[in-house]
């Protein structure tokens, strides 16, 4: 796992931002920033992206001007802040590319041959349920 060390200069420009919170997977307080990008960038690399403008599909306005990249040093999950969470029109929007959610992944029948003895599945982020529809034609 590598850590990165971000210059003080740009942990103070997150302001509160950049403060250590908990980790949002395992609880521990043992958080870092590890990179900070200026949230215009941001925007601007989803639009080349996707052509979708995150500033009109955020669950609520990003009021900061810069966006931390934050990694627990417990469990090594790198995280954004929550505040920087998508509405359920940003996924409406991605969900219109052919790339974001393809029919067919590598994973999928490595996840068929964990679930093959299940008697239900459910399936968190399934995106278009593409996966799902799959799974529920797999014989038993
Ligand atoms: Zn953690």
């Amino acid at each position: 796992m590598w850590v990165g060390v971000v210059p003080e200069g740009q942990i103070k420009a997150a302001g509160s931002l950049g403060a250590a919170r908990n980790c949002v997977l395992c609880g521990s307080a043992e958080v870092r920033t590890i990179d900070v990008i200026p949230f215009r960038d941001l925007r601007r690399l989803w639009f080349e992206m996707s052509e979708v403008d995150i500033v009109t599909c955020l669950a609520k306005p990003y009021e900061e001007s810069v966006v931390p990249l934050r990694r627990c040093m417990a469990c090594g999950l790198g995280f954004y802040p929550e505040s920087l969470s998508g509405s359920a029109r940003l996924y409406e929007e991605l969900g219109k590319l052919e790339y974001y959610y393809p029919s067919e992944k590598w994973e999928f029948q490595l996840a068929l041959q964990d679930i093959m003895s299940a008697r239900s599945v459910l399936e968190i982020g399934c995106g278009m349920g593409v996966f799902l529809e799959r799974a529920a034609s797999c014989p038993p």
